[in-house]
């Protein structure tokens, strides 16, 4: 132990870093569901498994992140004993990128995989955005296809839908950056800096409104707390051609028609064809409107992106404990990345992808009531008289394992009435008793504990039910599985 003062013992505050959260039994088994759900969408749509390290080179990883004002340009990096820059891993794509330039020869191509790990992010840590998150990828490299866009598309709304968000709950948004990089040519703006901050302007239209938007594209915005943002400096004219573009997001219906109507310039042609073949593909793979529309205000803060960008919005009314209504940002992303592989090895390789942020997911599935009940249920307890008993104890906690119901003998040094309210913190469907007398009659005590929540909960009003449901039995030791499985099953 260090020491401050002499004598005096240092004793570090117990507390977890900013941005970085401590995950308990439900939030981990919600995120292991949505990991399983996702994984099995993306395997049957012929994506093959794929893992890289959590560090990869600074150089490799590339100053992609729209957080570029924080050290290392939003990353958590060090130098190896060797002077290299690494850096951890922001997402799941600037990996891959690096992966498949070195190792396109021996790919099959287009390369489909999938990937889901923790990256990191050193940005400014705030509701629902952490340093430390899950994220669930899908990607094809090597397809320039607008019809591999529209597969992603429709993975993730598979994916959603697997997860348990119903259909009406989400919308997949759909959109293409040579749209407004064509309308900003058109504009007179080429500098990609001033484009770039256009692009951030406009990703920013939930939060802001347009009059926000508005400033970020002109000289700047005051916010709140008094912190100034530059803007992109374009003129009125440029202002309200943007305007009117992310105008036409509010008519659903005939975007293309709309957007075909604006001067778009010949990127915007080109990704105006694009979308249309993005539509096609999206009626052949069986999505509704009410599952994927366009929208023009997307276009997603990563700066890799080269065309078609999606974003997954949630549509559910959500609340926290106080009842006041929580948004969630948006769940899940993804797009065209023409240029990633490129920067490796001076060729195109043009790819496409979605990304769940599955912290995020597991978050609002939560907060709609759509994580699956029951799933908190701890294991069934023995309970622990006898020093001199603890091998019978094991061995009928072992029984109940073999038959596959989880178990555990209590380890801690209280006695019978406060080991029952262990085993009721624990959501133990049961406590099982093996005293003397149950030893020496050979019996088995059983209380029923999920009965003891719900008489305290006042859901069982049914006499009958009651009636035949005993709270606590003793029965012969053979007939202890049959009495476990219909707590389990929840009969009388
Ligand atoms: P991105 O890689 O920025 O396109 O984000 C993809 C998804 O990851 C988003 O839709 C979010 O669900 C999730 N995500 C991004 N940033 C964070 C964060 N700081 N904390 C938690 N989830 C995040």
């Amino acid at each position: 132990m260090t020491s401050d003062t002499p004598g005096e013992t240092f004793r570090p505050e117990a507390r977890a870093p900013r941005g970085f959260a401590d995950k308990r039994a439900r939030d981990l088994r919600a995120e292991r569901r949505i990991l399983e759900a996702v994984s099995r969408v993306y395997e049957s749509y012929g994506f093959e498994p794929f893992d890289t390290g959590a560090f990869e080179y600074a150089d490799a990883l590339g100053k992609f992140l729209p957080d570029s004002d924080r050290p290392n340009e939003g990353v958590f990096a060090l130098q190896d004993d060797d002077e290299q820059w690494m850096a951890l891993r922001y997402d799941l794509t600037a990996p891959l990128a690096r992966f498949a330039a070195q190792s396109w020869e021996t790919l099959p191509k287009p390369f489909r995989r999938y990937a889901f790990g923790t990256v990191w992010r050193n940005e400014k840590p705030g509701p629902g955005r952490y340093r430390e998150f899950i994220q669930c990828d899908a990607d094809t490299v090597g397809s320039a296809r607008p019809e591999a866009d529209a597969e992603m598309v429709a993975l993730a709304a598979a994916g959603l839908e697997a997860a348990g968000l119903p259909r009406g709950a989400y919308v997949l948004k759909i959109n293409n950056r040579k749209l407004l990089d064509g309308l900003l040519a058109e504009a007179g703006v080429s500098d990609a800096r001033q484009k770039l901050t256009v692009l951030r302007a406009v990703d920013k239209l939930d939060r802001l409104g347009w009059e926000g938007v508005k400033d970020l594209l002109g000289k700047g915005r005051l916010d709140e707390s008094g912190a100034f943002t530059k803007g992109a400096e374009l003129d009125p004219a440029g202002q309200e051609t943007v305007g009117e573009f992310l105008d036409i997001s509010t008519r659903t219906a005939g975007v293309l028609k709309a957007l075909a109507e604006m001067k778009l310039g010949a990127a915007g042609e080109e990704g105006l064809k694009e979308l249309e073949r993005i539509e096609d593909a999206l009626n052949g793979l069986g999505l509704t409107a009410e599952q994927a529309r366009f929208d023009p205000a997307v276009v997603r803060g990563l700066e890799y992106y080269t065309g078609p960008v999606f974003e997954a919005e949630l549509l559910l009314e959500t609340t926290d404990e106080k009842g006041e209504p929580v948004r969630f940002g948006s769940v899940g992303g993804g797009g065209r990345y023409d240029d990633l592989v490129a920067r490796f090895t001076g060729e195109k390789v043009p790819a496409t992808g979605f990304s769940f942020g599955v912290s995020r997911l597991a978050a609002a599935l939560r907060a709609a009531g759509r994580d699956a009940a029951g799933d908190s249920r701890g294991p069934v307890v023995v309970i622990a008289f006898d020093q001199a008993r603890m091998a019978d104890y094991f061995a009928l906690a072992g029984e109940l394992r073999g038959a596959g119901v989880p178990a555990e003998v209590y380890l801690g040094g209280s006695g019978m009435k406060a080991q029952m309210k262990y085993a009721d913190r624990r959501l133990a469907p049961a406590a099982v008793i093996l005293g003397e007398d149950e030893l020496a009659a050979g019996t088995v005590t059983i209380k029923d504990l999920d009965l003891g929540r719900e008489l305290a909960r006042g859901v069982t009003d049914n006499q009958a039910w009651r009636a035949e449901r005993p709270g606590q039995v003793t029965v012969p030791r053979a007939e202890l599985m049959a009495v476990i499985r219909r707590i389990l099953d929840g009969a009388p």
